[in-house]
């Protein structure tokens, strides 16, 4: 028997691959190597150790990169991430390792500074240029070139300081560590309440056992959540543990960042998919050694490879946007928690609106249940109205309504602010002829064009597919007579720029703000008073604090409701909830009117009484009834073929592979929402499983079953947040 190496590649495999090792090399699991895949060298990770007895095939691990192993803890939370969604180990490990060249220390580079007798002094006789380079260097010794940029003078002046002893060069790494977090730093300029107090206390001994356990943060919208789970996270950074805390990507803002820095004195490393190469092969680096100690992060941040964790905060946690859709489907709430499992830490799930799991798990004792009942100081809950559009009918071509308009028009006069939420991007979400009756549909996918006046296209929301808007109807050719058919947030903006001409009104999409800098800026802008009237979508809604802001108007509060979609009540209670929660968070009451036509609609109802707990219950039995989660499991099969018979065929045999078993039902196939995407067909068989049911291995044994032809593409989803 030959000693053999397990080693996994961070491509689309489902496990690791046999090596025999050279003599002399000693390896261990978690390591990297080069080993041999196909023609090349690659980097992999040692997953294991085996024993063979024919080694005759078998190549040789090439080299073995002295840096420093993944945690056994990461090896296993790849693979249970792997086999709980019914994905390869390979691609998840993907996730983890993003570039090779985090994996070397970070290079060294040349700095600037002034001699310390230097320092604010400035000799006399020196030049314009010389002085301008002394104010730069004052504030931050840099490099050469930014140095020479920012004094804008030649890089040959530095070199001229520096031997006339002007300058001092040294050498420091490229990426500099992040700074230390000082768990008793408390910047902040208020004192937290008693209440907040209190549950800080909860979570902080919940963190001082040093082993795993999940409290639910369960605190209406503003009373101060992020404030007393960063005093969870004070108390992990005190035990010695790395703290990661995860937030919607969109709540990434130099706002809410702030906050992280008043606490503990210096910024948080940060983790979300807009960053560059650079700024991620510093965090990964200083992650991985332990330096980085505080890190806040978009969903992705889950699989940085921490060295030691202490605790996990997931903020939001029922936020769509911790479900990961493509490529591995996972939801990364849900993987915090077993993340916090492996590595013994506790994980606090935040929230106003908890998904029903979560709260159920806090019901039945499964997770500590921490209650934040009310705002901190003078801050109150906002006082949330329907405003039955039945009633109350906007002029034709128009969207709001009288009571909202009038809310709109008071808080202006009181000098605040207003919001107008709707989560619907562009001008128009569909475009007719008059003519012909046409509707303008996108060629390849099955969805409507949307009418964008900004930039004057018609675009598809689904594959962002687009072309300019048309003057003359494409079926009929009649010129003129395309008309815009409901609202998007640049026609309800367009709306009040005619009722209040005098506000300053900014519209917060993803086409206006696409990039976390600029959206930063608006947010910051609109904080700060610079904007009357907000129109948004959903952007607006997470996290966010404006203190002016007092009135919030939802265009349409039926908007995700109706469809077929089972999480629909709960998804649009719990956005309403938060677009509400946006008003009156600072001394000012606010107020919040939701316009619909489903007056009667149980999740409007109980949002307008403020009844959460009657929600919660009349949601809650009719999932008992139907056995969805939490009462059972789901998961769905989503096939797709560029071709629509081959589609449906494929599905239904995929359907006959099914393995037998108690406690399962599948529904379908049938044609998925959207039914063409990028001119793939697609069909979907949903799986419902009874609560003791295995329901990963279940699917993994089917899949094992199933081969998906050329072209053909098969992916499994579970527990499946929406229905595309
Ligand atoms: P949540 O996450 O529960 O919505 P936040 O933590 O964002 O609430 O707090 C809401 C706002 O109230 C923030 O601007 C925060 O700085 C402020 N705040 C929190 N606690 C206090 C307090 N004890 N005194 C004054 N302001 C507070």
């Amino acid at each position: 028997m030959v000693k053999i190496a397990k080693i996994l590649f961070p491509v689309a495999v489902p496990e690791p691959f046999d090596y025999l090792i050279p003599e002399g090399m000693r390896l261990s699991a978690g390591d990297f190597v080069y080993a041999p895949l196909g023609t090349q060298g690659k980097l992999g990770v040692v997953w294991g150790f085996g024993e063979r007895e024919d080694t005759g095939k078998l190549k040789l691990v090439l080299e073995h990169k002295p840096t420093r192993p993944l945690n056994p803890e990461m090896l296993k939370f790849v693979n249970f991430t792997a086999q709980y969604n019914c994905t390869l180990q390979g691609l998840v490990l993907r996730m983890v390792l993003r570039s090779h060249k985090a994996l070397e220390p970070s290079p060294d580079v040349t700095l600037y500074k002034p001699p310390k007798n230097l320092v604010g002094e400035r000799p006399t006789g020196l030049s314009a240029a010389r002085r301008r380079v002394l104010d730069v260097t004052d504030i931050w010794p840099a490099r050469a070139g930014e140095v020479a940029k920012a004094a804008a003078v030649s890089s040959s002046v530095l070199g001229a300081m520096a031997k006339a002893g002007l300058l001092e060069r040294f050498t420091a790494p490229l990426d500099p560590p992040f700074g230390t977090p000082n768990p008793d730093y408390e910047g902040r300029d208020f004192e937290l309440t008693q209440k907040q107090i209190a549950a800080g206390e909860e979570l902080q001994a919940l963190v001082r056992q040093k082993s795993f356990t999940v409290a639910l943060l369960d605190g209406v919208t503003g009373s101060g959540k992020t404030e007393v789970y960063l005093e969870a996270a004070a108390q992990a950074l005190r035990s010695g543990g790395q703290v990661l805390i995860l937030v919607p990507e969109i709540a990434l803002t130099q706002a809410g960042l702030k906050r992280f820095t008043e606490r503990f004195g210096v910024e948080p490393a940060q983790w979300h998919s807009a960053m560059g190469d650079a700024a991620r092969r510093r965090v990964w680096r200083e992650v991985h050694n332990g330096r980085a100690r505080l890190v806040v992060g978009a969903r992705s941040a889950l699989y940085l490879p921490f060295a030691d964790l202490g605790l996990i905060v997931v903020d939001e946690e029922h936020d769509g946007s911790y479900k990961q859709d493509e490529g591995v489907i996972y939801n990364a709430r849900d993987m915090a928690v077993v993340r916090g499992k492996l590595a013994g830490a506790a994980v606090v799930l935040a929230s106003a609106t908890p998904s029903l799991e979560s709260l159920t798990n806090a019901r039945s004792g499964r997770y500590h249940h921490v209650i934040l009942p009310e705002r901190p100081g003078a801050a109150t809950m906002p006082d949330v109205a329907l405003v039955d559009l039945k009633d109350h009918k906007p002029d034709a071509g128009r969207f709001l309504s009288g009571p909202v308009i009038d809310g709109v028009t008071e808080a202006l006069s009181r000098g605040e602010q207003a919001m107008l939420y709707l989560n619907r991007r562009g001008y128009a979400p569909l475009i007719i002829c008059r003519a012909c009756g046409e509707r303008l549909k996108s060629p390849d996918t099955d969805s409507w064009l949307v009418q964008h006046k900004r930039t004057g296209r018609a675009i598809c929301h689904h594959t962002g597919y687009s072309m300019p808007m048309p003057s003359a109807c494409p079926e009929c050719k009649t010129e003129g007579a395309l008309t815009p058919v409901g609202p998007g947030v640049e026609r309800v903006a367009e709306e009040a720029a005619a009722l209040f001409p005098d506000a300053r009104i900014e519209i917060l999409s993803s086409d206006t703000a696409g990039n976390p800098e600029r959206i930063r800026e608006r947010m910051a802008a609109m904080a700060s008073g610079e904007i009357d009237i907000m129109v948004g979508t959903q952007m607006v809604v997470k996290g966010h604090n404006f203190p002016h802001l007092t009135f919030v108007g939802v265009v349409d509060g039926d908007l995700s409701l109706g469809g077929g979609d089972l999480r629909a009540g709960e998804r649009t209670y719990q956005t309403l909830v938060q677009v509400a929660g946006r008003a009156g968070r600072a001394d000012k009451p606010g107020r919040a009117l939701i316009q619909t036509h489903m007056p009667d609609h149980e999740a409007l109802v109980a949002l307008a009484a403020g009844d959460r707990a009657g929600f919660i219950s009349a949601e809650l039995e009719m999932r008992e009834i139907l056995g969805l989660p939490p009462y059972g499991k789901l998961a769905a099969i989503i096939i797709s073929a560029p071709d629509a018979a081959k589609a449906t065929e494929f599905a239904r045999k995929v359907l006959n592979k099914a393995p037998r078993a108690e406690g399962i039902e599948i529904l379908g196939p049938s044609e998925a929402p959207i039914t063409i995407l990028r001119g793939r067909h697609r069909r979907r068989l949903l799986i419902k499983a009874e609560p003791n049911v295995n329901l990963s291995a279940y699917m993994r044994s089917w899949k094992s079953r199933v081969r998906a032809p050329h072209k053909i593409k098969f992916a499994i989803d579970i527990d499946p947040q929406g229905f595309m």
